[in-house]
């Protein structure tokens, strides 16, 4: 495995991120929702520098499992929070083709918020395949598999405090 993003590189991000984020959002309280699990790391990380009233809930996105089907993606809601005229913030970890982000944010425009603003803490190179572009992203990274702070292969190394690119010889089964 190789460092791609060290654990300080993230911190100062996300400090600079949680400014933009202040300025631009200060008034309601923020409805923040973020997209379990690779959201977790910085979504608390981020929750804490933002300084704001907030109030905060989790939807859990798949490509296959059971919950409300958007597209190929299924959407479970259930620890969402009401967010009908709410100032929302979507947190998610990664911005890959961009369906995962635009999904959501089409279920939640349905519900009537004020508004609906996203942060991501990584937007992968060259790869999107939707119109939208995330409001906040921490780093823009080549085209590489990354695991860490949050992001896994195979459900492991969510717990590695910074951010590294997979290679070849990482590619073995987890059991
Ligand atoms: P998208 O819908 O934008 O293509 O994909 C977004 C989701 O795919 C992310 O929330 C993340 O869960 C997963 N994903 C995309 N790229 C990577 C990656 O490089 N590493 C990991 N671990 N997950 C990724
Ligand atoms: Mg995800
Ligand atoms: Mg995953």
């Amino acid at each position: 495995m190789k460092t791609l993003v060290t654990e300080q590189q993230i911190q100062d991000s996300i400090t600079r991120l949680a400014q933009d984020i202040r300025e631009r959002e200060a008034g309601k309280p923020l409805t923040v929702i973020a997209i379990m699990t690779g959201a977790i790391v910085f979504l608390a990380d981020l929750m804490r520098k933002l300084e704001l009233p907030m109030r905060v809930g989790v939807v859990q996105t798949s490509s296959y499992r059971g919950g409300t089907t958007r597209g190929s993606l299924s959407i479970n809601s259930d620890m969402m929070l009401d967010v009908k005229g709410r100032d929302v913030l979507l947190v998610d970890d990664i911005f890959d083709t961009g369906h995962t982000l635009k999904e959501v944010i089409a279920m939640i425009d349905e519900l009537g918020p004020r508004s609906v603003r996203s942060a991501v803490l990584l937007l992968k190179k060259g790869r999107q395949e939707v119109e939208m572009r995330p409001d906040y992203v921490g780093f823009e990274i080549p085209d590489e598999f990354v695991v860490g702070y949050g992001l896994d292969y195979q459900d492991m190394y969510r717990n590695l405090p910074y951010l590294a690119a997979l290679e070849e010889s990482d590619l073995v089964a987890h059991k």
